[in-house]
């Protein structure tokens, strides 16, 4: 449809809406009519083609292969329980990928964008794709344009529409009717188009049409999702490509060595197989992933909403947190404190001073005013507005009276914002902002008094804004910032106060502790940033320094970056600084977390190594570059996610650490006992089976455990570190050596005694075993019982039916002549629980030294 052709009013029949918007009662009938406002994105992943992805496995395959031979040897219940193990090793698989796709769905769900709408006169917040034809939307700065919309109001309106035209400026927008129906989609001015970026200033828009419908929606039909991986989920996928080479060989080699001892070649053949699949840690990526999104998932019950997996990973890594200031290390709760006057008003304007300062505040804001009369909008003009009308010289007529005609918004480059109104025939302009920037648009002589008492105003932590104002013949041809904003007078300062929030200071000491550096990036005053800095605990010492943006602009890259690990303030920062501070940190080996609110900190919060976006105050821009949402807009939710990243990981180590070592154990009795010349200890369906039992729920369990208790006091992880550092390769060797010892010293032991039952026991001690340094690597550093026996429940459940599982095979009956197992007296059993658990004693003396070494 040609909407940029129409006249407005046909747009509104057309669509049978009006400027106050449709009727809710219609929106149902709309949304079945258009359908929902949505791309076609990435097919969904249906359960069937779950189930059938858990058959495309290697490891499926190979014990099809060995269920064939079993049942060609003649053993068909072999064959049988291989079958059944298969089939349980699938569900297992499926159970755990629709776990992961259903949590990463909600993710989802919950990082959609809301758009802000007028329906039946009423403004309302509803998520962009409920969105329907008729609907009056508003733009505001930073806004990702949620459908395809006819502009109906703008101000200072300006759309970047890359996305879409590959255009890289912005384009200012109007309401003007076009009437060259060839015209390109780029010269369109009066429409802006889904998936476009509101750049600056705001607008009323009516939409013409959502989804598919939309231009992005024709063009795009099936947009790329973004489904990468995580560094670690692909160092993990790489690790599990060379492990199962490796394992090849060391199955070969165990065949052969069979072989030449003269077993039966089959039956070396099915136990090599065994192995190998016992070895390969097939689990392994799917828990990764189940880890990564359930700890995203918990983390939104700390507030940070988590965009990208790989922020979960990352957080552990962060060695520097650059935060803005108002609220987020602020509570974003302004009152008003202290007012500065200047004197002589009358000699320009016939208001008094103090009239014409309460006139410029009331006639410049966004302030709105919702149906119970509270006040909704940026809260510095609340603050500014609320102290207003409480005035007794406020006059509640000026609001009928001045009628805004024009405006330049506010942005953080200029730090100001004009205001235009019919003013007795001519025109009253009013401009408030920092005050440096008010100051230098002013033409008053002797002006210094002000900066002295704004700095008095800053030193005390307050925040400060200053009015000024014109009364023109004629206005400007184009409205613009250069070119209303000069010649002005000043009126006066008003001064507020911010108050830190109070979980803050607790959160920069735990920052600090943590080995990581806190920054405050602020658009205020040096001297309030300061102020709250060390009020905050950011600055702690002399050498902690504070920087404006003017200063950074004149050091050279060089010596920035001498100096960048010292700053710990950057006042009065424009954001495309913020990128240098990013890339100058980046560049020093730094992996930086950078918050930011607006359409000009996107470039740095996609740069940063986590990005992260302002869940109340941030627009969608930013919220479409960041990593991480925090929906409290909260600086100690950023530790908070932190230590919940750091807890992931170690968790995802330890499962990796137990799911390693049980392999390994299990290789090695394998190997170990044809070594000092014993018979194979294990048939292959034991290997099978203790593979099933111990891997699937023990291993997942790790995903519950509580972080230790010196999360926050050690230094961040350094990204490239290998997963096998830190004594992990290390501990996996010797543990499983250990296990595999252990299994054959009783192997060899009992067939000494003349016990029978010696292959029962040695299967039964390997699966304990497993499950005693399950309990023992609970925590890297603390035994069992500092750390707390019953702390992790998840655990202790698993660990139970992991036991009860290996008891109904010893046990039953039915499975005694599948298994070929015979019942343990109580005495053989405790036999086995006091051999096996040498294994959790050897791991907790491993921990008691690891202590001892650092009291010493
Ligand atoms: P932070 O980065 O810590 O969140 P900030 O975003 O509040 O800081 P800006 O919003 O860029 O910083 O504000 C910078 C300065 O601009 C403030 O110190 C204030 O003097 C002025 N200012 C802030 N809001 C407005 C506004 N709505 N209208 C005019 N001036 C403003």
């Amino acid at each position: 449809m040609n909407h940029h052709l129409l006249p407005i009013d046909e747009i509104y029949q057309l669509l049978d809406t009006t400027p106050n918007g449709i009727s809710p009662d219609t929106v149902e009938e709309r949304l079945a009519q258009y359908g929902k406002n949505e791309l076609p994105g990435k097919k969904k992943i249906s359960i069937l083609k779950l189930i059938l992805n858990q058959f495309k496995n290697v490891m499926i395959f190979i014990l099809l292969f060995a269920s064939v031979i079993s049942f060609i040897i003649g053993e068909p219940e072999d064959a049988a329980v291989i079958l059944f193990i298969l089939l349980i090793n699938a569900v297992i698989g499926f159970f755990q990928e629709y776990k992961a796709e259903k949590v990463l769905d909600a993710l989802k769900k919950l990082t959609a964008l809301n758009s802000t709408i007028r329906r039946q006169g009423e403004i309302i917040q509803v998520a962009a794709i409920q969105i329907v034809p008729g609907d009056i939307i508003i733009l505001e700065t930073g806004m990702v344009v949620p459908a395809d919309v006819r502009l109906i109001e703008v101000h200072g309106l300006k759309i970047g529409e890359a996305s879409l035209t590959g255009e890289s400026s912005a384009v200012s927008k109007n309401i003007k009717e076009i009437k060259d129906a060839a015209i390109p989609l780029g010269d369109r001015l009066n429409m802006a188009y889904k998936s476009t970026v509101v750049i600056s200033g705001r607008g009323e828009a009516v939409v013409v049409a959502t989804g598919i419908n939309t231009e992005i929606g024709r063009i795009a039909q099936l947009l790329q999702e973004d489904d990468s991986q995580t560094p670690l989920q692909i160092r993990l996928a790489d690790f599990a490509k060379r492990l199962s080479i490796g394992v090849f060989f060391i199955c070969l080699i165990l065949f052969g060595v069979g072989i030449l001892r003269g077993e039966d070649p089959m039956r070396m053949l099915l136990t090599s197989i065994s192995v190998a699949v016992a070895a390969i840690p097939e689990a392994l990526p799917a828990v990764v992933t189940i880890a990564l999104a359930l700890g995203a998932k918990r983390m939104v019950r700390h507030h940070a909403l988590v965009r990208k997996l790989t922020a979960v990973e990352s957080l552990g890594s962060v060695t520097f947190i650059c935060s803005d200031k108002t609220g987020t290390i602020t509570q974003n709760k302004m009152t008003v404190t202290d007012i500065w006057l200047k004197p002589g008003m009358e000699t320009i304007v016939e208001f008094s001073d103090w009239e014409m300062l309460l006139l410029a505040m009331e006639l410049n804001h966004d302030v709105l005013e919702n149906e119970s009369h509270q006040l909704q909008g940026d809260p510095t003009e609340v603050a500014m507005v609320e102290y207003v009308r409480q005035q007794k010289k406020y006059n509640p007529h000026w609001i009928a009276d001045f009628k805004r005609v024009q405006e330049v918004p506010f942005d953080s480059e200029r730090k100001r914002m004009s205001t235009v109104f019919p003013f007795k025939d001519r025109w009253l302009v009013v401009t408030k902002g920092a005050e440096e920037s008010v100051l230098a648009i002013c033409i008053d002589p002797d002006l210094a008094a002000v900066s002295s008492a704004a700095e008095t105003y800053a030193a005390e932590g307050k925040r400060v804004l200053a009015f000024a104002f014109k009364v023109i013949t004629a206005l400007p041809a184009v409205i613009s910032g250069d070119d209303l904003e000069k010649d002005m007078h000043f009126v006066g300062l008003v001064a507020m106060i911010d108050p830190p929030r109070e979980e803050a200071t607790q959160a920069i000491s735990d920052c600090y502790s943590a080995g990581i550096f806190p920054v405050m990036i602020t658009g205020d005053h040096p001297l309030t940033a300061r102020f709250i800095a060390t009020q905050t605990g950011i600055i702690r010492n002399a050498s902690d320094k504070v920087i404006t943006g003017a200063e950074l602009n004149t050091l050279s890259q060089e010596e920035f970056e001498k100096q960048i690990e010292y700053i710990r303030v950057y006042a009065r920062v424009s954001p495309e600084q913020k990128l240098k501070i990013v890339k100058t940190l980046q560049k020093k080996g730094h992996f930086v977390a950078m918050t930011g609110d607006g359409v000009n900190d996107a470039p740095a919060l996609n740069r940063a190594n986590i990005g992260i976006a302002m869940g109340i105050t941030g627009t969608d821009v930013s919220k479409e570059a960041a990593h991480m949402i925090l929906l409290d807009d909260n600086f100690a939710t950023i530790m908070l996610a932190v230590r919940e990243g750091r807890r992931i990981y170690d968790n995802i180590l330890k499962f990796i650490k137990y799911i390693m070592t049980s392999n390994t154990g299990e290789i090695w009795t394998i190997f170990l006992a044809p070594l000092i010349g014993l018979p194979l200890p294990l048939l292959p369906i034991h290997i099978l089976w203790v593979n099933l039992i111990t891997d699937g729920l023990p291993g997942l369990a790790f995903a519950y455990e509580p972080a230790e208790i010196n999360i926050l006091n050690r230094k961040p992880r350094k990204p490239e570190e290998g997963i096998f550092s830190r004594g992990l390769g290390v501990h996996i060797i010797w543990v499983g050596l250990l296990m595999g010892a252990v299994c054959v010293a009783a192997q060899a032991w009992a067939m000494n005694v003349g016990n029978e039952k010696w292959q029962t026991m040695v299967f039964t001690i390997l699966s304990m075993s497993q499950m005693g340094h399950a309990l023992a690597i609970r925590s890297s550093r603390r035994s069992l019982f500092q750390q707390g026996i019953f702390k992790n429940k998840v655990l202790i459940g698993a660990i139970l039916i992991t036991l009860l599982l290996q008891m109904v095979a010893i046990y039953l009956p039915f499975m005694q002549q599948i298994f070929s197992t015979q019942a343990l007296s109580l005495w053989e059993l405790a036999f086995c629980f006091v051999v096996s658990s040498i294994v959790f004693w050897a791991v907790e003396f491993e921990k008691l030294m690891k202590r001892s070494k650092i009291t010493i």
